[in-house]
């Protein structure tokens, strides 16, 4: 199904939903949650559908529209800086990082995530076991 196309579908806004549910509707990057100012969820493809993701939960997690835009490439100019080469330098580290992040298997992410969100005083909504 076309891009725009699927993203508009209600099989897409259920898994979007269910995706953003089993993350108790919380950034699973930074740890945003619904209701923080500004903040918006969205489901985003670990693996993108392009490159052949599948449109499954786990290869689904929950991220606010900061954390999504820096692992979208063609997002970046839209929320960040003039377009700079330091700042292009700066936006391909943290993307980097994130997408390693991401990359990792459920439950070390998960492991990972708990070590960085106690450091900033982020509590989960949901205990993932
Ligand atoms: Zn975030």
């Amino acid at each position: 199904m076309a891009k725009t196309k699927y993203y508009s579908s209600p099989a897409w806004r259920r898994l979007s939903r269910a995706t953003k549910e089993r993350d108790g509707f919380q950034c699973q990057i930074c740890g945003d949650i619904e209701g923080d100012p500004y903040t918006i969820l969205n489901a985003h493809h670990i693996v993108a559908r392009a490159e052949g993701g599948s449109d499954t939960l786990d290869n689904l997690i929950t991220l606010c529209d900061l954390c999504h835009a820096v692992v979208t490439n063609w997002w970046h100019r839209f929320w960040f800086g003039n377009n700079t080469e330091e700042e292009r330098v700066e936006m391909r580290g943290a993307r980097l990082e994130y997408l390693e992040f991401l990359a990792l298997d459920a439950a070390t992410r998960r492991e990972r995530q708990r070590d960085i969100w106690e450091r900033w005083g982020r509590v989960p909504t949901v205990i993932n076991i």
